[in-house]
């Protein structure tokens, strides 16, 4: 075993494979950019190294400065953890040419896995089913657009050096094949710098159902499936495993075919081969093909550790050392049922914008598997994916698991940024989910139920007033301030609440929201709001997270503030989101007409088109392409109206 090794990655999965490091005795190594420097897993690692600037290109992506790294520090190998590095060949050939070891499978490998089309090819040569389409060399628009009527619609167009969802589309008529392809290919040449695609039959009711593999580089294992279909534009939100409906039959088959396609590039370490299945007939072992292998540790890997009581990081360390598998296939058990939920800063009504914010609070329930890299007081800055956690459940039967995962979700205390806890937990409540009737277009479907906002009860509205009022506090009583009644008012989504409080004893008050009137009583324990117990509660400056479920967040108003808002309203066009500004289309002095193209933001796997709101001329850009920017920052300023 490694003596020391470095781990090139960041957030909850270095802190995730530091601990893993641990309990086999390796010390660690901990790589950080500028906006790291007091992260959590800098603080979990024996020892850390600075890289470089906060963008990833200038620090997580730099190869050269991190093998440089293990080399100052001596560490013998390198774990990539996911994205950044962990699937560039380039980077693998390096860290073997400084003599050190890569955790996880030969550039080879990667390489072959690496575009869509050749790995389809590959497969089809390795006798696993494939999704039937085309994905040969010829790019003619007149050739693909024949290949998609041969496959029969609907097809999908798929960049081959595709990932994350991107440089997709789903395509049901013919007469919408150009555009379509023009816009994927579009979206493939910025993301990926290659517009080659491929075309595929679009499967019906479909299910992303993947297989977890593992590889010593000639020996070849599974450790059984994960259900992927819960997704929002085609990424992952929820995640379980087993999938349910699984037959004895479908599992074999599937199981089989991965270890084939594993086998088939001789590899090494953990890997993930996704298929996708029709599922409109239920489960059938002739209904899988193979879509694409990830060549590394997956982010839902919790799932398969939970039912088969493996620790996935632990084999990639004892493999990439030269041990053989641990176990044989006949020795994997599955066991019970998990579930994995997504925590992330994001704006869910507004579209799942990605959000930013220093977590004033955070706790998660006992008894539950968390996987995180912040803690209370860090930071979700605009420049890494904005995962706060992800919450892991399990149980002896899928409804367990499933009903331990409302309550832990329930339980989760976030305040100081937006998430979208309460959109998971509607999730989990989903009669269809909770049925297992699941496939890839169900969130899309009843989206407007699953994110629909619950105006908050009258007696949180009552406690969030009392907290404004600073009568919260175990101390404060209302013999400590003047008037009788005095008013407050707060905002929550957007929408204004005005609350009048009474007083009617020192211990007592009335507190009139809305019409409706609470009643609140304070005994040694705190407040009862029309009898119940006031619910845990943080406060930073102006802003009152209520931890109700999902958690409602207030913020008090001013009445002194007020007169300065919407001053400039309408001649500022402001970043949404935290993100980087990919393209600005004009320039000072410049016309626009309402709607027009200004500027073009990328957060997260997400592009953002901002536009004017009204006619006018540009009074200033503010923001050049490649920089940078916080939600709120101006990007373009527009000259007054005349009047
Ligand atoms: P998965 O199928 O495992 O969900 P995706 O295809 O959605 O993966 O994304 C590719 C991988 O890259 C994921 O593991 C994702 O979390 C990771 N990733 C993408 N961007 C970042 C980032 N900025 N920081 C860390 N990991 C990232
Ligand atoms: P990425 O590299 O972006 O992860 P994938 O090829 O893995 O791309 O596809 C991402 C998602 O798109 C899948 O999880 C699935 O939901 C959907 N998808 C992919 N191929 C098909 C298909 N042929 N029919 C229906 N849905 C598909
Ligand atoms: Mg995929």
């Amino acid at each position: 075993m490694f003596s020391k090794i470095l781990i090139a990655n960041r957030g909850e999965i270095a802190c995730r494979v530091i601990e893993s490091a641990r309990a086999l005795g390796v010390r660690t190594v901990a790589v950080y950019s500028d906006a790291d420097a007091g992260a959590k897993h800098v603080q979990l690692a024996d020892e850390s190294v600075h890289i470089g600037a906060s963008a990833p290109a200038e620090s997580y992506l730099r190869g050269d400065v991190i093998i440089q790294a293990a080399l100052v520090t001596g560490a013998r190998a390198i774990h990539p953890g996911y994205g950044f590095l962990s699937e560039n060949p380039d980077f693998v050939e390096a860290v073997e040419t400084a003599g050190l070891t890569f955790i996880g499978p030969s550039a080879q490998a990667i390489r072959a896995m690496g575009l869509k089309d050749a790995a389809k090819k590959l497969m089809e040569e390795a006798g696993v089913p494939v999704v039937p389409g085309y994905h040969g060399q010829n790019q003619d628009p007149e050739h693909l657009s024949g290949a998609a009527d041969t496959i029969g619609y609907p097809v999908l167009i798929k960049a081959v050096a595709g990932g994350g969802g991107k440089g997709m589309r789903k395509v049901t008529r013919p007469e919408d094949f150009a555009a379509a392809l023009e816009s994927a290919k579009g979206e493939a040449r910025t993301a990926f710098g290659n517009e080659a695609v491929l075309i595929e039959k679009y499967v019906e009711k479909p299910r992303h159902i993947e297989v977890q593999v593992f590889g010593d580089g000639t020996e070849a294992v599974h450790l059984f499936e994960r259900d992927c279909s819960l997704q929002r534009r085609h990424q992952k939100v929820i995640e379980e495993a087993p999938a349910p409906g699984m037959t004895q039959e479908m599992r074999a088959a599937m199981g089989e075919a991965a270890v084939r396609a594993a086998r088939a590039i001789g590899y090494k370490g953990a890997g993930t081969i996704e298929f996708i299945v029709d599922g409109s007939d239920g489960l059938r072992s002739d209904r899988f093909w193979f879509m694409e292998m990830n060549t590394r540790l997956q982010v839902e890997h919790p799932v398969t550790e939970a039912i088969t009581g493996i620790d996935l990081v632990e084999w990639q360390l004892r493999v990439a050392a030269g041990e053989p598998l641990p176990l044989a296939q006949d020795q994997i058990t599955l066991s019970g049922h998990a579930f994995e939920s997504r925590l992330y800063a994001e704006d869910v009504p507004k579209g799942f914008l990605p959000a930013t914010g220093t977590l004033t609070h955070l706790e998660f329930p006992a008894g539950v598997r968390i996987d995180s890299g912040v803690r209370a007081g860090d930071t979700i800055s605009p420049f890494y994916d904005p995962m706060i956690a992800k919450v892991i459940t399990d149980g002896p039967t899928r409804a367990i698991a499933l009903a331990r995962m409302t309550r832990a979700l329930e339980q989760s205390e976030v305040a100081g940024s937006v998430t979208n806890l309460a959109f998971l937990g509607a999730l989990t409540r989903h009669a269809g989910f909770a049925a297992g009737d699941v496939d890839t277009g169900l969130i899309e479907r009843d989206l407007d139920a699953l994110t629909r906002s619950v105006p908050p009860a009258p007696r949180l509205v009552a406690q969030a007033a009392l907290a404004a009022a600073g009568l919260a506090g175990p101390m404060t009583g209302f013999t400590l301030w003047a008037p009788l009644a005095r008013s407050v008012t707060l905002k929550h989504a957007d929408e204004e609440i005005s609350a009048v409080i009474r007083s009617s004893g020192p211990d007592n008050a009335r507190i009139v929201v809305d019409g409706r009137e609470v009643d609140a009583r304070r005994d040694d324990a705190g407040w009862r709001l029309d009898g119940a117990r006031a619910v845990p509660m943080a406060r930073t400056g102006s802003e009152i997270t209520l931890f109700d479920g999902p958690g409602s967040v207030f913020t008090v108003i001013d009445p002194l503030d007020r007169a300065a808002e919407g001053a400039a309203a309408g001649n500022l066009i402001e970043a949404p989101m935290p993100g980087l500004v990919k393209a600005v289309f004009v320039a000072a002095g410049d016309s626009v007409e309402a709607g027009q193209k200004l500027a073009v933001l990328e957060a997260m796997k997400m592009e953002h088109t901002l536009t004017a709101a009204r006619d006018g001329v540009v009074a200033e850009v503010l923001a050049a392409a490649g920089s940078q920017v916080e939600a709120g920052a101006a990007l373009v300023r527009l000259e007054d109206e005349e009047d």
